[in-house]
């Protein structure tokens, strides 16, 4: 069957795959060799050499994450950190100017407070759910705009279809963080959007056991993000790769468990007493329900919340349960949990975490693949007792 038909759970399993599988293996092998023999190749990104990303265990990757959101190409790197750094500095010179949503991740953030900016490049934030105030921040030197799928930690779903509108009226590269997503919830060429970004060390590697990163997008902007990333040297080792496609075949299996647990999770906990405030896309009181209905596949799963008792209460929380481990990152197959106050958004100032919203007692759940219902009363004992 031609691959533009097959649904994304065959496409995890087969697109890109070799034709002929190498010694008849159903498993690609890890080429764990840094250089390959010469072939009368012309140009220099084209020698064979781990860190020109060309390896056949990158080479699987590129062509099944491409498959994946139905975009042009693709490309993996040695951590999300990597996928977004290079990108930004490969697509922009120093003097351009882009708009960047005003809740990034934390690490994202203060690259571009404390890297890009010294080296020359400006930006200005934007409010991504009032599209009537971007035009305003446009300048003469304007040439793209970056955004997140579904925003770190209060899960907000900004206008995604009209930013990618207004990036193309307006000649900018259009660019979003997909990580909280995943192609199995949202596939940005679908809208529109030219480059989508991944820290695949989340949810497309689900194992909480490697770092590595992703660019998806425009076959043109892929060729100059890869060249970049072959001088700064953020490539991704071949064993990685291989776990990382290992880890990518059971996305869509992992991602609907996910989809189904935090929802009913996040239902349980706004019903709870204990609970002051509870974020997921899913819920009806949540600003953006129904832009997410519209636009998602899967309301992911992330869940943030706030209980009534503030810090003390979050702390004894974070104490008492059982199941979830108590640590940074998102997207594996066990329950995490945290507050980003002390993690993902530590880079950030107290000021700037106010301004966005993101209180010292804000916990973040990220649900795993246990039971449902054994998280549920794990939760409930924790709060209750
Ligand atoms: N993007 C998002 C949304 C993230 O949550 C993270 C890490 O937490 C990153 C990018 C950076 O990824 P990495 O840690 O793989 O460099």
């Amino acid at each position: 069957m031609a691959i533009e038909k097959q649904r994304i759970d065959t496409r995890l399993i087969h697109a890109g795959e070799p034709e002929n599988r190498i010694c008849g293996a159903v498993s690609l092998p890890v080429f764990q060799s840094s250089t390959f023999e010469y072939a009368g190749q012309t140009s220099y990104d084209d020698l064979k050499y781990i860190r020109m990303n060309n390896t056949p265990n990158h080479d699987v990757l590129h062509r099944k994450l491409a498959a994946l959101e139905n975009a042009e190409a693709a490309l993996v790197t040695a951590s999300g950190m990597a996928a977004i750094s290079t990108t930004l500095l490969a697509l922009f010179s120093p003097g351009d100017h882009i708009l960047v949503q005003d809740c990034l991740y934390g690490g994202t953030q203060d690259f571009i407070v404390s890297d890009f900016v010294p080296l020359g490049f400006q930006f200005d934030f934007i409010d991504a759910d009032d599209p009537a105030s971007w035009e305003a921040k446009l300048k003469s030197n304007t040439r793209g705009v970056y955004v997140e799928t579904i925003s770190n930690p209060l899960l907000r779903v900004a206008d995604l279809k009209s930013l990618a509108d207004f990036a193309g009226a307006n000649d900018l590269i259009s660019m979003i963080d997909n990580t909280f997503a995943t192609p199995v919830n949202f596939r940005p060429a679908e809208w529109g959007f030219d480059i989508s970004l991944h820290s695949c060390t989340k949810y497309l590697n689900g194992h909480s056991d490697i770092v590595a990163g992703a660019v998806i997008g425009k076959q043109d902007l892929l060729k100059k993000i890869t060249h970049k990333l072959i001088h700064l040297g953020g490539s991704l080792d071949p064993h990685a790769c291989f776990l990382l496609h290992r880890g990518i075949k059971t996305l869509a299996v992992r991602i609907r468990h996910q989809n189904r647990s935090a929802l009913t999770i996040a239902e349980h906990l706004w019903n709870h007493e204990a609970t002051q405030t509870v974020n997921y896309p899913g819920l009806p009181d949540h600003p953006d329900q129904d832009r997410a209905k519209g636009m998602l596949e899967g309301f992911g799963g992330m869940v943030s919340f706030e209980l009534k008792g503030g810090l003390t209460a979050a702390e004894r929380f974070m104490q008492r349960v059982t199941i979830p481990i108590v640590a940074p990152s998102l997207g594996g197959v066990e329950t995490l949990v945290t507050r980003p106050a002390t993690t993902s958004h530590a880079g950030m100032s107290p000021a700037e975490r106010q301004a966005a919203g993101i209180t010292d007692s804000l916990i973040r759940l990220s649900v795993g693949i246990e039971d449902t219902q054994d998280l549920i009363d794990d939760f409930d004992q924790a709060l209750n007792g």
